[in-house]
């Protein structure tokens, strides 16, 4: 795992369903001399957009393993896949702390900063710090529309690249994760409300770009367990 970020990811199995509890701490800063923003509020718009998102449940080919006893001398016992249908259910839990300087931030916490319209952030709603990473920059100007519920989607849009995911319409995950891309006929059926369009397609719509999907969820768990979230 990780050393230095917020995400806790635990997945408990039984014989018929899996249940995976995703956590986050969350420190929020404002590095701007715009203190008029509502850090609580935007920690619980946060949260909910980050259970909106995430928060899916769905059914899952897989399978169970039994143990046969082959009941006969010198022959050994062996295992035996069965297979199965569960049913996946995930859960976020998001816990936030407000800070006043972004270096408060603690090893187990991830940060969402909010910063000035400057730099490489002109005219950008978000930037995560790394696929993986444990920090997102929020655009000042950007954050009341995001406290309102007009914008749903940079939020787990940015924190879905700190869990690992990336542009389901980029080639770059074509050729690095082909389990996170979209091929062009999957991009305009239901799936095209995904959360994770790059700013630039016609699909992504700040309101309304906010989908998983259980390939995503799959991904999210693998990337947790092999220690590459929390960078
Ligand atoms: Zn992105």
């Amino acid at each position: 795992m990780g050393k230095s970020g917020g995400w806790r990811i635990q997945v408990k199995q039984s014989t018929n369903s899996i249940q995976v509890d995703i956590s986050l701490n969350l420190a929020i800063c404002n590095s701007t001399i715009n203190k008029i923003i509502n850090l609580n509020q935007l920690g619980n718009a946060v949260a909910k957009q980050l259970k909106n998102t995430y928060q899916v449940s769905y059914l899952k080919e897989t399978c169970n393993f039994e143990i046969v006893r082959s009941g006969l001398d010198n022959f050994p016992s062996r295992s035996m896949a069965l297979p199965v249908r569960k049913l996946v259910t995930v859960s976020v839990r998001v816990q936030v702390r407000i800070i006043s300087r972004a270096n408060q931030k603690t090893d187990n916490e991830h940060l969402l900063n909010i910063v000035p319209d400057a730099g490489e952030m002109v005219g950008v709603y978000g930037r995560a710090n790394d696929i993986g990473g444990n920090a997102v920059k929020l655009n000042v100007i950007f954050v009341s529309n995001i406290i309102k519920g007009l914008d749903r989607n940079t939020i787990p849009h940015e924190f879905g690249h700190t869990l690992g995911l990336l542009h389901v319409n980029s080639h770059y995950a074509y050729g690095n994760d082909p389990r996170q891309y979209f091929p062009v006929k999957k991009q305009h059926t239901k799936d095209s409300t995904n959360v994770m369009f790059s700013g630039d397609s016609r699909y992504m719509h700040d309101a309304t770009s906010t989908a998983i999907v259980p390939r995503q969820i799959d991904v999210i768990i693998d990337n947790y367990r092999s220690g590459n979230l929390n960078k």
